[in-house]
């Protein structure tokens, strides 16, 4: 498995070269992080769940012609992707306030936003990630005007298949963080979903009881991390009910 040359290390991933030109394989880690890694913690079984939500999120985004980097599921962590060049932005689309917006603005958790708000931040740890507008990024040159109208019309698309997918398994879709890459095909250049969508980057309350189903439960102390994904997996129908918890190592019996 790690026998493969190593491309790039990050916070909850990794990169290998991936058996063909132009493609890579993507392994999801177990590690958790938070507050820019400030907070750190391995969480059994989450780079597991991770990889099988996101593997089913972007099956079904291809299916509708949403282009992503995603090929196919390789293992239990490990997926093939086309290798892109990452633009370095975070994209958040929010539906709801909370976290950073909250915080910000003064806004009670939970509050229902007048409408989808799309917001960016330039992907740089050194700098915290700060949050930018369309003017630094084209002046900086992190992306040209006709790719943030791909990336937002992208975006729209995105958080309308997944809020009808989540309303669909009792899930409030509150806001997520998705990132793009430039993908070269024969001489064509193309905006596609690059990374991952799961429970570590997206916000996702159970609609009855506004139980936190997602990293949230990390930053926030409240464990419960892998059975609160789990029960995510389960409601998107990828793991049946008497499946049982991935990836749990040998138990020490006394
Ligand atoms: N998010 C993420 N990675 C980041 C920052 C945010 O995946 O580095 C996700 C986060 O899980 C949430 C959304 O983006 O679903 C909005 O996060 P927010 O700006 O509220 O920041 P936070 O409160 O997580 O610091």
């Amino acid at each position: 498995m790690n026998r493969r040359r190593r491309i790039y290390e990050g916070k909850a991933k990794i990169l290998y070269e991936g058996p063909e030109p132009g493609t890579l394989v993507q392994h999801f880690k177990d590690d958790a992080t938070a507050f820019n890694a400030k907070k750190k913690d391995v969480i059994e079984g989450k780079g597991v769940l991770n990889n099988r939500i996101s593997e089913h999120i972007f099956n079904n985004l291809n299916a509708i012609g949403v282009p992503t980097h995603f090929i196919r599921r390789l293992n239990m962590r490990e997926q093939l992707i086309r290798e892109v060049e990452i633009i370095p932005l975070e994209v958040v689309v929010r539906n709801v306030a909370a976290g950073s917006l909250s915080q910000r603005l003064g806004l009670d958790e939970g509050t229902q936003l007048p409408r989808s708000i799309i917001e960016f931040y330039y992907k740089n740890d050194e700098l915290n990630d700060p949050m930018v507008s369309e003017e630094h990024i084209t002046a900086f040159g992190w992306a040209a005007p006709q790719e943030i109208d791909d990336i937002m019309s992208l975006a729209i698309r995105i958080n309308d298949f997944l809020t009808g997918l989540f309303l669909g398994c009792g899930i409030r879709l509150i806001d997520f963080k998705i990132e793009f890459g430039r993908l070269y095909e024969n001489d064509m250049l193309r905006i596609v979903l690059a990374d991952e969508i799961s429970p570590d980057s997206c916000r996702l309350w159970d609609i009855g009881s506004d139980e936190k189903l997602d990293k949230d439960r990390f930053r926030r102390d409240m464990g419960g991390l892998v059975e609160a994904y789990t029960e995510v997996a389960r409601r998107l129908g990828i793991m049946s009910e008497n499946e049982p918890l991935p990836a749990r190592g040998p138990v020490l019996v006394k």
